[in-house]
């Protein structure tokens, strides 16, 4: 048995900078299914957001004006105390990371750059070129790996042991040993990422399958308004890899098949700089009503940005382009389609990253505290990564300090790593009937087909059926191999499941959300309502799915208005 005062599962942004900031003299331990670098977080690229207020048109930012655009931007579904924690916190965190080392892009003069994004008032979104997440994972790695933190590298998490409302451990699954490790821990932070493979068209990792959020909903905590998912505007077609925001706020334009820029007609005036939702939404209308290439992308155009800003200032975007899509963006334009991309809802848990077991903690994108509401804006993520895992390292270490230890943590543990040994025996055991790639690809097909960018009744309530059936079958597979090392089709049969619990959240609360706000669009109920909607969703685990509950926003001094651009 393994055994920390705290133990993190995420080796990204909000993993580490949990570890950086927890106490020191305790035991912390950082648990990644991958090695820490290769956490998602690595791939953002557009930036972070602060109101520092270095950019010339800039000079007037303030963190109130950073959180308005953040409560605009997520359709005023944002809990406004989070939202303003998130936006006050930003400036500090962005001179704590210069002071850890962050290699940002700069001024002239010597001070951070900054770049215009979308939806934001003023250019706030400091960079590293298109290599944000590069630098910032790569310091605090650097940094962690300075401190006394134990790493657990290709370690994946499968169960979180909680009884009666407190959290004792986890249990493991070691990829290179093949062994099954129960671990017990004080406390536990949950760090673990989106979920974006769920979809068929993702920008996301390989590996973000969102066990986490599964594997806590699973283990009794609730999980908040799932149905928001993040669709981004431009992903490269066919490949579906980013091509950051940045591209926009450095100036690209988007041209349909007519040579035209149609930005213009859903919001003239932040035309390709609207919040991602309504330009994701229009490229799609664009491609429906005919207006697209080969009825499948639109262009993203940089060629007038001219060769020394894309060198400079995009100059990863112009290897993905060269690399994966075989044409130079200063020569021609790049053709883009919208691809899942973020997930707004996550692990219900409050302004101190704690959620209602005691001795849990989540931050990041697999949390939601919510700061991002019904649509998040670009260059936040980063920002919340940071910010809420600190506050999750310091909740966690002020948890530890003043709570007692129990004698049963070691033996609940030790009884759900061996229920996971007597599962996989079973899996051993059987004869299979089909496999679990086959669910899987069905599941990401229907995902994206059903429970996409626009949304309807008919096909939300086909896909909730759906899932059910994949559910069916799911539990007839088996394992085809009794070599546990490094096995691949175990690490997806263990994850299914939970990708499965999080298929199902998402459609039944987009399904019971009629309204459309912010990434949610019914296309039978196109407008948003805040009488009766404006309000949480709660979803809770129960053996016959979930069971939705809702909670009021929190509102301090922005009342709601209508989203214009
Ligand atoms: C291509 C791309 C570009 C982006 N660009 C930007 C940007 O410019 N600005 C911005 O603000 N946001 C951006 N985002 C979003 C942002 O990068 C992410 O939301 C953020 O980095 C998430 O950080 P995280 O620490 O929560 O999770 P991640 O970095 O995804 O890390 C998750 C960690 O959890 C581990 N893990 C997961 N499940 C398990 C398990 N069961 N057991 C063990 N370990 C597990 C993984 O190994 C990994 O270490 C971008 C996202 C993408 C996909």
């Amino acid at each position: 048995m393994v055994e920390h005062d705290i133990v993190i599962v995420g080796g990204g942004l909000a993993g580490l900078s949990a570890a950086l900031n927890a106490a020191p003299g305790l035991d912390i331990a950082v648990i990644s299914k991958v090695h820490p670098l290769r956490s998602h977080s690595v791939a953002a690229q557009g930036g972070i957001n602060a109101a520092l207020g270095n950019h010339p048109e800039g000079r007037d930012d303030s963190w109130e004006r950073h959180a308005f655009d953040t409560i605009k931007g997520s359709d005023y579904l944002a809990d406004q105390t989070a939202a303003e924690l998130l936006c006050q916190q930003a400036i500090p965190m962005l001179y704590e990371l210069e002071h850890l080392g962050v290699p940002f892009s700069r001024f002239p003069g010597g001070v951070i750059a900054q770049r215009p994004f979308g939806g934001a008032g003023f250019p706030r979104t400091c960079y590293a070129a298109d290599r944000t997440g590069l630098v910032l994972l790569h310091t605090l790695y650097e940094q962690t790996l300075s401190k006394d933190v134990h790493f657990y590298e290709e370690w994946l998490v499968t169960n979180l042991v909680v009884r009666d409302g407190r959290c004792y451990g986890l249990v493991a699954y070691d990829l290179q040993s093949g062994e099954i490790i129960p671990i017990k821990a004080r406390a536990v932070i949950f760090a673990t990422g989106g979920y974006g493979r769920v979809y068929q068209k993702s920008t996301n990792a390989l590996i973000n399958f969102g066990s986490g959020i599964g594997l806590a909903y699973r283990a009794g905590i609730p999980l908040k308004d799932m149905e928001f998912v993040q669709f981004h505007p431009t992903s490269l077609y066919g490949k579906n890899i980013l091509i950051t925001e940045g591209a926009r706020g450095e100036g690209g334009y988007l041209i349909n098949n007519q040579g035209k820029r149609f930005m213009a007609d859903y919001a003239p005036s932040a035309m390709e700089l609207a919040p991602r939702d309504i330009v994701a939404r229009a490229i799609q209308t664009e491609i429906q009503k005919g207006r697209g290439f080969e009825g499948e992308y639109v262009y993203l155009d940089l060629r007038h940005l001219g060769k020394e800003k894309i060198m400079k200032r995009l100059p990863g975007i112009r290897e993905i382009c060269l690399y994966f899509g075989g044409l130079d963006p200063i020569e021609e334009p790049i053709p883009i389609q919208p691809a899942q991309h973020y997930s707004m809802g996550g692990i219900d848990v409050n302004e101190k990253a704690a959620s209602p077991v005691e001795g849990f903690y989540a931050a990041g994108e697999c949390s939601c505290v919510s700061v991002h509401g019904a649509n998040r804006l670009g260059g936040n993520s980063l920002l919340e990564a940071v910010v809420f895992g600190k506050i999750a390292g310091l909740s966690a270490s002020e948890y530890v300090q003043e709570s007692q230890g129990e004698d049963r943590a070691a033996r609940l543990v030790n009884e759900a790593a061996a229920q996971l040994k007597e599962r996989i025996n079973q899996w051993l055991s059987k004869e299979s009937r089909g496999n679990v790639y086959q669910l899987f690809h069905r599941l990401k097909k229907i995902m994206m087909e059903k429970v996409g960018i626009f949304r309807e009744k008919g096909p939300l309530a086909e896909a909730l059926e759906e899932i059910g059936e994949l559910r069916h079958r799911y539990h007839q597979l088996a394992l085809r191999s009794d070599c546990l090392q490094f096995y691949q089709e175990l690490v997806t049969m263990m994850e299914f499941e939970y990708m499965l619990d999080i298929a199902e959240v998402i459609t039944k609360g987009a399904l019971a959300r009629e309204e459309t706000r912010g990434s949610h669009f019914r296309l039978d109920f196109p407008r948003r309502d805040d009488q009766n909607w404006l309000k949480h969703t709660i979803a809770e685990f129960t053996p016959k799915g979930p069971r939705l509950t809702y909670r009021p926003v929190k509102i301090t001094r922005y009342q709601p208005q209508e989203r214009k651009y």
